[in-house]
């Protein structure tokens, strides 16, 4: 897998819920992608979309110019292996040792039994490789601690490192700093985006926070009710777009000054 995806005419339905509308979208290989817009808009659901656990009630989705609807089980696992999700409740075991949650990491690629194995009784280059990508993250000292002994900060970065293990081509992250303190959300976009670009590895990151995807995405793709409204680089996206996006009313002339 390389990291390509495209939508073509994509519309998700949950019941009489529509969570996107007829979208069309193209994502290369390396790109680094914001998602953007109001809660409910969609941004989740083109999340799932993407590494296959929603599907399309119309349209296309295809990964590497494959259709994600035609592929049998064992390909969407080795789709799947190739795609890193952080998530925003991060998913670690507190109880267990960083190194056993980072070496969780290579469930898909191992196997449940070898996974178990590998957690249990590791090899000492996997505990290498493990420690190397902590040390990436900032936290190569917390190999052997107990998650539930760590700061939230450090939590996030082991879900980040976890993600990493997987020797993914794909990272997806659904808002993963809505639940931190500013700095400490500036910090982990930075080190999200830092660790995609010198990996070349495609990133799509949902974010609410949309002075953080301006200033750390070249490409933002604006949701409302299930529709793209914008798609470019921050630069192009204007306090119209802006106002779009979350539907504020225009501004009033004696405000604008027009
Ligand atoms: P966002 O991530 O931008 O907040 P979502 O993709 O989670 O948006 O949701 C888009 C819309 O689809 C919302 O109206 C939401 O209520 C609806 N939705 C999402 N998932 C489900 C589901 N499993 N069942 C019913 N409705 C859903």
């Amino acid at each position: 897998m390389t990291g390509r995806f495209a939508l073509a005419d994509v519309t998700v339905r949950y019941g009489s819920q529509t969570a996107l509308r007829a979208v069309t979208l193209t994502i290369r290989a390396a790109e680094r992608i914001a998602l953007v817009g109001p809660s409910g808009a969609g941004k989740t659901t083109l999340l799932r979309l993407l590494n296959g656990s929603a599907r399309a009630t119309a349209g296309r989705v295809s990964a590497d110019g494959r259709d994600l609807a035609g592929l049998a089980r064992a390909d969407l696992r080795r789709l799947r292996a190739a795609i890193g999700v952080v998530h925003q409740d991060l998913r670690l075991v507190d109880n267990l040792r960083v190194s056993q949650n980072v070496l969780a990491g290579g469930f898909g690629r191992q196997g449940f039994w070898g996974s178990v194995r590998a957690m249990v009784r590791p090899r000492r280059q996997d505990l290498a490789r493990a420690h190397a990508i902590l040390e990436r993250v900032g936290i190569g000292e917390a190999l052997f601690q107990r998650v539930d002994r760590l700061s939230g900060g450090q939590q996030q970065r082991v879900a980040i490192a976890r993600a990493l293990y997987q020797e993914p081509h794909v990272l997806l992250a659904d808002e993963p700093v809505a639940s931190v303190d500013p700095a400490r959300a500036r910090d982990t976009v930075a080190l999200l985006t830092d660790v995609c670009r010198e990996r070349e590895l495609t990133l799509v990151m949902s974010l609410h926070n949309l002075d953080l995807a301006r200033e750390f995405f070249p490409r933002l793709v604006g949701l409302r009710e299930g529709a793209v409204i914008f798609d470019g680089p921050p630069a192009a996206l204007g306090g119209e777009s802006y106002r779009d996006l979350y539907r504020l009313p225009p501004l009033a002339r004696s405000l604008d000054g027009t």
